[in-house]
């Protein structure tokens, strides 16, 4: 059967996905979380934070925006969320979710990269949903203007609730301090890896936060 090269998109998003699954192992090794924890950093528990924050977001979705996500979007099927080639995956989601897979997740993410289910949507998004256990969190983070307006609208305590959970977001995020997405790229480059998706020691403005730390 004639299959379509890949794009640069499912290039640069395959090689960090084969290079976390080469790796991953030392993530998950208690060297790695004695050796970080000597720089001063909790791995263990940053993790466990990390996936804590997600579950929170998850109920905040489920409380505030589920009925009216179903309603617009995924029962009329216009979801404009998961579009193509649109999603910054940062090297940290695909650790994350290698770090809490078991074998079958990372290989189905590997089917959606190299044969997607749509050439017009996001190549993550296969029948069954969205093929990652832990999607990036750009997409968990993500909220429509009409779904926030009509939410927020009428429930102001929504919007103090979700303008709270995008700052704590930058607890894991935003390198004004050593931060989850920084050390999970930091102990892959040690490894010997490199990628694209390393945006956190790859864009020049992050860089300069970590340059300004006091
Ligand atoms: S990664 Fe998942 S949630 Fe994010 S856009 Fe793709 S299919 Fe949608």
């Amino acid at each position: 059967m004639y299959k379509k090269a890949m794009n640069s998109y499912q290039m640069e998003q395959i090689h960090a996905l084969e290079m976390i699954r080469r790796h991953s192992e030392k993530m998950k090794r208690p060297e790695t979380f004695r050796e970080v924890k000597a720089r001063g950093f909790d791995l263990e528990s940053q993790l466990a934070g990390y996936l804590a924050f997600r579950e929170e977001i998850s109920r905040f979705f489920a409380r505030w925006f589920e009925d009216i996500c179903t309603a617009n979007c995924y029962t009329s099927g216009v979801s404009a969320c998961c579009s193509k080639d649109g999603i910054i995956v940062f090297w940290a989601d695909m650790a994350i979710n290698a770090f809490f897979s078991g074998p079958a997740e990372p290989e189905q993410l590997e089917r959606a990269i190299r044969s997607p289910a749509s050439d017009a949507k996001c190549i993550y998004l296969i029948p069954g949903g969205c093929a990652w256990r832990i999607k990036p969190i750009v997409c968990e983070m993500f909220l429509c203007p009409d779904a926030e307006n009509a939410v927020f609208a009428k429930h102001p305590e929504a919007e103090s609730a979700w303008l709270d959970i995008k700052e704590r977001k930058k607890v894991f995020t935003w390198p004004d301090r050593p931060v989850l997405f920084e050390m999970l790229e930091s102990i892959f480059i040690e490894d010997g890896c490199d990628s694209s998706l390393m945006h956190v020691h790859k864009s020049p403005g992050l860089q300069r936060l970590i340059r300004n730390r006091a």
